[in-house]
């Protein structure tokens, strides 16, 4: 502990050095004297002793006089008397008065120093408490910055996230920066990468018209720097620093505004007055504030970009004339377009938030809704609706959101194919009996008189011609009825019976190109809901194809089975094989596969489009596995009897 100062105040030169050399020096204090009060008083206020030993008897002034004086002066220094016999009466008197004990004189060493130590030790813990009390003062006040400076960020923390108006929260940013640093101003500088300079983008304590002139070039200014370097800027000091041409500042700090990494702008405050210098807390704060700058930034330029997208998407919506229905995944209507609007006669409703179902009552549509797609795939389904319109809608899931329809009007579309239909079955129907007329009177022609070579040639390519004709005549009028449905009525079947007499068409076609095929039959028959003629066709048409398809001496296996739902057949072949890229096509109606391995073959491209349809109407689904050059395995499925084939049907009706 440092020394302590006792002043010892007496008028005899003796007593005086007596105390201050015997017996308070020797003892580690360290003494002042005064030799009356005028003097005491004055060594008291140059001194700040701990402790004043003061006579009553002095000339000048005396002991009450110091007393009175120190007392006005609120001074807590304690104060021993030292009086003579006698007057002990009077130092109680002055107890109040700051006066903490007396000793009598002649003093006596030890007696001295036991009260002196008894009066230091009070007034020690006095300055300890004053000391304490001090330091928590300053540590609440520090708090109190430390709050300060925390509300201001939460402030603007949250109005980073709420607040779209970019200029109202930079300003608030730069307020926040001038307020929590105490500076008496501040701006906030954005780079305009086109001229290289930095401009104002808001202000705090600046002139207006100066803020909006400002333009500063990055080459040559302090802020320019920090934005070539990338790193905050603390100048301090008592010199004045030039900010830029007739612009001077005491004390300055910069921060940079980085997005992505990329260096935007600059975070400034300034004192150009006030010989206040900024401080390490100071910078980082700013750090903190203009991290909210660059967040607030960024957000509004994302805010900016989705609006312009949901613009952009709201135009596109209201401008086309396909229906759209976002829905979310308890399928309640997130967005519904114009178009959707009003051709589900909803104009004046509130769609938003409400089911699907109780705004639109129809079993097509709810049957689409049943099915759930896959992620990436779609469900489609033709919508009739009550005023005799037809939408083709298509459903897809939307990850994270719910569901999107998007529907055409194909009334039109509709109605052209039944035209085309009905044209195409009148025009086979009318073809057909002068074709069965050319055929009958060509197959005469032998009969009625022998033929010479050639005219028995010309007569087999009329048969043929007439052949081939009559297979696409038929064929278009089987499109046409399985698509609409026509005899379709179905009964249960055995589909082992059905492959095996499909086959037995084939045998003899099959051997005479010395191809191999085979069809082992199950054990088991194989059950299955359907219209026996047509389920002949599928299998006819494929065998048929694979004999086509199919070099001499290849081979050909038919196989049947089940699992638990379905019944699955499969013909396969080592013929010619198809593509890959083909192999999508080749269920279309009228495609065939060009390539000089099909050249001389001929066919009407309708085959697998009549299969496909027969199979579908049956529930079913086909598809192929093939190689060019290895051959081709078609396979279809069709539900089994029994749970199975009602659980299809009734989710598909
Ligand atoms: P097509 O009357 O031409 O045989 P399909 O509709 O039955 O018409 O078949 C469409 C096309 O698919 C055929 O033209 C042929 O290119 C190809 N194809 C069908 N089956 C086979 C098969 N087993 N092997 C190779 N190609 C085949």
């Amino acid at each position: 502990m440092a020394k302590e100062k006792i002043l010892v105040v007496d008028d005899n030169r003796e007593i005086l050095a007596l105390i201050a050399d015997y017996m308070l020096k020797p003892n580690g204090y360290v003494v002042s004297t005064a030799r009356d009060g005028v003097d005491g008083l004055e060594k008291y206020r140059a001194d700040k002793p701990d402790l004043i030993l003061l006579d009553l008897e002095m000339p000048r002034l005396n002991g009450l006089g110091v007393i009175e004086e120190l007392h006005a002066e609120r001074s807590e220094t304690p104060i021993v008397l030292m009086t003579s016999h006698g007057s002990e009466d009077l130092a109680v008197t002055v107890f109040r008065k700051g006066v903490r004990d007396y000793i009598i004189k002649p003093v006596d060493t030890d007696e001295l120093l036991v009260v002196v130590e008894k009066a230091l030790v009070e007034a020690r813990l006095r300055r300890e408490k004053a000391e304490l009390t001090e330091t928590l003062m300053r540590t609440n006040r520090d708090l109190e910055i430390r709050v300060k400076e925390l509300n201001a960020l939460y402030g603007i923390g949250r109005s980073v996230t709420s607040m779209l108006d970019l200029d109202r929260l930079l300003g608030r940013i730069v307020e926040a920066a001038v307020y929590i640093t105490g500076a008496e101003e501040g701006s906030l500088l954005l780079l305009d990468e086109g001229t290289n300079e930095l401009f104002m983008r808001s202000a705090q304590g600046l002139d207006e018209k100066y803020a909006r002139e400002f333009r500063l070039r990055v080459e040559d200014s302090l802020a320019g720097q920090v934005i070539q370097t990338g790193e905050p800027l603390l100048i301090s000091g008592a010199s004045t620093h030039k900010v830029k041409t007739a612009y001077l500042a005491k004390a300055i700090l910069y921060v940079p505004l980085k997005t992505k990494g990329k260096i935007m702008g600059v975070l400034t405050v300034d004192n150009r007055v006030l010989d206040k210098d900024f401080t390490r807390n100071d910078l980082f704060l700013l750090s903190l504030l203009s991290d909210y700058a660059s967040i607030g930034i960024e957000n509004a330029r994302l805010f900016g970009q989705i609006e312009n997208e949901r613009q952009m998407l709201e135009a596109i919506l209201s401008g086309t004339d396909d229906i759209i229905i976002v829905t979310d995944e308890s399928d309640r209507v997130i967005l519904m377009n114009k178009s959707a609007r009003c051709g589900f006669d909803l104009s004046h409703v509130s769609v938003t938030g409400s089911p699907l179902e109780d705004l639109i009552r129809n079993q097509e549509l709810f049957a689409l809704y049943d099915k759930h797609p896959l992620p990436g795939a779609a469900n489609r389904a033709e919508i009739p609706l009550s005023n005799g319109q037809t939408l083709l809608a298509t459903l897809s899931a939307i990850s994270g959101i719910g569901r999107v329809a998007v529907m055409q009007d194909i009334t039109q579309l509709k109605k052209l194919d039944q035209v085309k239909s009905d044209f195409v079955a009148t025009v086979s129907h009318d073809l057909r009996s002068p074709l069965t007329s050319i055929r009958g009177f060509a197959d005469l022609l032998p009969v009625v008189g022998s033929l010479n070579e050639q005219q028995n040639t010309f007569l087999q390519k009329i048969q043929r011609g007439v052949g081939e004709i009559t297979n696409l005549i038929n064929d278009l009028l089987d499109v046409g009825r399985i698509e609409a449905g026509m005899d379709l009525e179905t009964q249960p079947c055995d589909l082992t019976e059905i492959v095996a007499s499909s086959v037995e068409k084939f045998r003899t076609q099959a051997s005479e190109r010395g191809q191999n095929l085979t069809f082992l039959k199950p054990p088991m028959s194989l059950c299955v809901q359907g219209n026996k003629t047509r389920l002949e066709q599928v299998v006819s048409n494929l065998v048929s194809n694979a004999v086509k398809y199919t070099p001499d001496k290849g081979t050909i296996d038919v196989n049947a089975s089940s699992n638990d739902q379905f019944v699955v057949v499969s013909v396969k072949d080592n013929g010619i094989g198809i593509p890959l890229a083909e192999q999508p096509f080749i269920f279309d109606k009228f495609y065939r596969v060009q390539s000089e391995e099909t050249l001389g073959i001929s066919g009407t491209g309708l085959g697998l489009s009549i299969v496909k349809s027969i199979v579908e109407k049956h529930f079913g689904r086909i598809w192929v596995e093939s190689e060019p050059g290895r051959g081709s395995n078609f396979v279809f499925i069709l539900p089994k009897m029994g749970d199975a084939l009602s659980e299809v049907q009734a989710s598909a009706a």
